[in-house]
């Protein structure tokens, strides 16, 4: 398999090129949604897909236009739709765990794509260097580790604290046929308590706020909530006030966010580096955060607490942790292997015996048979190691097959029966 991979670095735009980048940001997801209304109404109407050699004609007419449109690079542009084009053939492919394409939010990160051919990478001196992106010019980026190969494209984003740009690297590594430390099993337990216990009792977490950035965060919300309400209750636009304190949500919770990523994606490192077989439970946990809520006919109970535990999973980076598994060991030549969830933090590692009563605390775990005294978390890991692995891994597809539920725009298109699944064979 091969290994590319994706550098991120800080990139340092003067107040001119950022100005100009922002109103790009905009464009492209201006354009992704039109992109995707469109898709979506050719489809309703007349059953047929509109392909991204079409969207890319209109986008040319839309340029002529349009002075903002055509602001944005043509290479840009075109990107978007060969990006929106890309989610659309992975909702298609029943490997991929991918669901129909969505609406890109305001709310959501600025992001320009360039394609390689558009771009130039210089490097000016040991800590800086300069990305060439057309009609802005050169933008300084901090260079902070190396490139490693081939740059193929370009990503230019802002996440309310800072812009970087990302690059696509062609590496030219492929996955090792073995580990360089074969045989080196660990299980990982996942908690909320703890974000990661190890089978060989090493405990791994981090937070990523204090109290007082929590409850600075809280307020900012609570403020910016208000300012939302009341603006929608008397028609106005958003105030250059309610604009400011969204920018500081925005700033702190993209703070949080980039901790949070910094953790799951050292322990991530760490873990594939120094084993050859890492496993972890298998959990599903789109189900497991979902809301208690219920329906207007039938209300859910303790709904505030679930709520609140399903911050705390969520707060840990759980979904990010296997991503960033499975991406590092493509690098290592480890073994990601899941295991069936069930009953790991109730039963004793030892003697197998499984009891509630067997959890002492959400910390202690003491055997009601042989007396065995560990920590929980490491307790549970140890069982994670010894567990037989699943075959075939719940991928997010089946997860969401199984969940769905009425959303708020159905999706209305689906994929393409081959000519086996029809019958028909196309002459
Ligand atoms: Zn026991």
């Amino acid at each position: 398999m091969k290994a590319d991979a994706g550098r991120r670095y800080r990139l340092y735009p003067t107040e001119g090129q950022a100005e100009r980048l922002t109103g790009w940001g905009h464009t492209c997801r201006w354009l992704y949604n039109t992109a995707l209304e469109q898709r979506q109404f050719v489809w309703r109407q007349r059953k047929t897909t509109l392909g991204v050699t079409a969207q890319c004609a209109h986008l040319t007419e839309a340029r002529k236009d349009f002075d903002w449109v055509a602001d944005l690079p043509a290479q840009s542009g075109q990107q978007v739709l060969r990006n929106l084009d890309q989610a659309y053939r992975n909702w298609w492919n029943p490997q991929h765990p991918a669901g129909a394409p969505t609406c890109k939010r305001k709310s959501a990160r600025l992001s320009v794509p360039f394609p390689g051919q558009a771009i130039e990478v210089r490097r000016l001196n040991r800590r800086w260097g300069v990305v060439s992106l057309p009609k802005v010019g050169e933008v300084k980026f901090r260079w902070s580790r190396r490139l490693g190969g081939a740059v193929r494209n370009a990503v230019v984003s802002f996440d309310g604290v800072a812009w970087h740009v990302g690059f696509g690297i062609h590496t030219g590594v492929t996955t090792p046929e073995a580990h360089a430390r074969p045989d080196t099993v660990v299980g990982v337990d996942r908690g909320v308590k703890v974000a990661l216990a190890m089978s060989d009792g090493r405990m791994w977490n981090r937070t990523f706020t204090t109290p007082g950035q929590e409850r600075k965060l809280a307020r900012l919300k609570s403020t910016a909530g208000r300012q939302e309400t009341a603006r929608r209750k008397h028609g106005a636009t958003t105030s250059n006030r309610a604009r400011k304190i969204r920018a500081q949500v925005a700033r702190a919770e993209a703070k949080v966010r980039n901790r949070r990523r910094d953790f799951v994606m050292w322990a991530a490192n760490r873990l594939c580096a120094q084993h050859a077989v890492v496993k972890i439970e298998r959990l599903d946990i789109q189900a497991m955060t979902a809301t208690a809520k219920g329906t207007n006919e039938k209300p859910g109970t303790k709904v505030r607490q679930k709520a609140g535990l399903n911050r705390a999973i969520l707060d840990k980076g759980w979904g990010l942790f296997h991503t960033a598994l499975d991406n590092k060991a493509r690098t290592t030549g480890t073994r990601i292997a899941r295991v069936p969830a069930a009953y790991t933090s109730l039963r004793c590692s030892r003697c197998r015996y499984t009891d509630r009563d067997n959890r002492e605390s959400q910390a202690v775990f003491r055997c009601g048979s042989c007396g065995y005294e560990a920590n929980a978390d490491v307790n549970a890991a140890i069982n994670v190691r010894d567990a037989a692995e699943v075959a075939s891994p719940l991928t997010g597809r089946a997860v969401r097959d199984r969940n769905r539920k009425a959303s708020c725009r159905p999706p209305t298109q689906r994929r393409p029966r081959t000519a086996l699944e029809t019958g028909v064979s196309r002459r």
